[in-house]
């Protein structure tokens, strides 16, 4: 049976956080400004998160002993990631009221799950199909035609986990890019879409009911890797507004309490598609911070702790980049640019692709 608050959290209670990343980070500081404390739990000692925290618990997540103790200090769970352990998260929501709930969760952890749930509310996907073994992968290929892309359907971020099926792919070798020396996985094909944008609309759910959502965004991406979000999407207004609406509907259907990333496509046709949701603060919501009265992470924070929703409006325009591995190196010029607002994760290892940090530039509106 899962728990819900009871009234709003007051300024001194303690919010708990599954994921020790820079979401939680942010998600942290934001909720210290509330007046809050936050408690991270995490399995990597030494977390961007963690740094920033009043508690930190360093353990894995089937640690049972730990996890009891980490349910017992706070008021409330959230989760920076969505592929919690199924195992983990129905261990906390017998103890205690975790924002975004159960039904959220199992949606979003899977690519499937998103799909169907999104046809079964006359919500639009790219044609889809699954897939359970390589034999019967020809079939379904044949079924989609050609180009297709084949995706695990779990813990994919990035570009990882799928692969691109042309003309020429040989599909044993497609097989094995994703569900490698396994005879049996639960993988989706998918149809190519011919977009000619990708953007995401970030919306936050109340207890009460109430849904706020930040104006659709364009996202681009390198190496299949967020690189900019554009504020707003050089999108038509009807457009627009209808990915608003959108991504309003799921999270009413859904039931939201929490925030939720909506990733759409926008096909050469104008029509909307989804792609995936995140039940969470997004990469392609950071411009928020320096850009909107309430920040994607206050509005995460107010949302799982029961309170009002703040306002999104946005005072700026902005274009905001990541900062990928030996990207932060250029942190002293862009300090200098006084249009730049700078935002780094506290990471020391600067790896290839690794999220480093990121910046916004700001263009106040009239
Ligand atoms: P995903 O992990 O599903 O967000 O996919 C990563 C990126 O791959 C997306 O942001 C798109 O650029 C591209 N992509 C994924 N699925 C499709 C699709 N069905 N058609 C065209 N491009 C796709």
């Amino acid at each position: 049976m899962s728990k819900s608050l009871s009234a709003p959290l007051a300024p001194g209670s303690i919010i708990g956080i599954l994921g020790g990343g820079q979401l939680g980070r942010m998600a942290a500081s934001a909720a210290a400004e509330l007046g809050y404390h936050c408690h991270i739990y995490c399995p990597e000692a030494d977390s961007p998160a963690s740094e920033v925290s009043k508690y930190s618990t360093t353990a894995a997540y089937d640690d049972e002993k730990a996890l009891a103790a980490f349910a017992e200090h706070v008021d409330v769970v959230t989760y920076e990631f969505e592929n919690v352990p199924a195992k983990t998260a129905a261990f906390l929501i017998d103890r205690i009221p975790v924002n975004p709930g159960p039904k959220v969760l199992h949606i979003c952890q899977n690519r499937l799950r998103e799909k169907d749930f999104c046809n079964s509310i006359n919500v639009p996907t790219t044609r889809y199909m699954e897939v359970t073994n390589p034999e019967s992968l020809d079939r379904v290929v044949r079924d989609m035609g050609r180009p297709c892309i084949l995706k695990t359907t779990e813990m994919g971020y990035d570009g990882k986990g799928q692969t691109f099926i042309s003309a020429d792919t040989d599909l044993a070798d497609a097989w094995n890019a994703v569900a490698p020396n396994m005879d049996q996985a639960e993988l989706v094909v998918e149809a190519l879409v011919d977009f000619r944008m990708e953007i995401s609309v970030i919306v936050a759910r109340s207890i009460q009911g109430d849904c706020q959502a930040y104006i659709p965004v364009e996202n681009r991406h390198k190496n299949h890797i967020l690189d900019q979000t554009i504020v707003p999407a050089r999108i038509s207004q009807k457009i627009s507004d209808r990915a608003e609406a959108l991504a309003r509907h799921m999270a009413e259907e859904m039931e939201l309490i929490g925030m939720m990333a909506v990733e759409m496509f926008v096909t050469t046709d104008d029509e909307i598609l989804i792609n995936e949701m995140a039940p969470r603060p997004h990469n392609s919501g950071h411009w928020s911070m320096d850009a909107c009265v309430t920040s994607q992470f206050e509005q995460f924070m107010r949302s799982i702790a029961g309170l009002n929703l703040g306002s999104v409006f946005r005072h700026s325009d902005a274009v905001m980049t990541n900062l990928l591995g030996d990207d932060v190196e250029k942190w002293e010029e862009i300090l200098s640019d006084p249009a730049s607002k700078l935002h780094l994760y506290g990471k020391d290892k600067a790896k290839p692709g690794r999220k480093m940090g990121h910046y916004t530039r700001i263009i106040p509106r009239n």
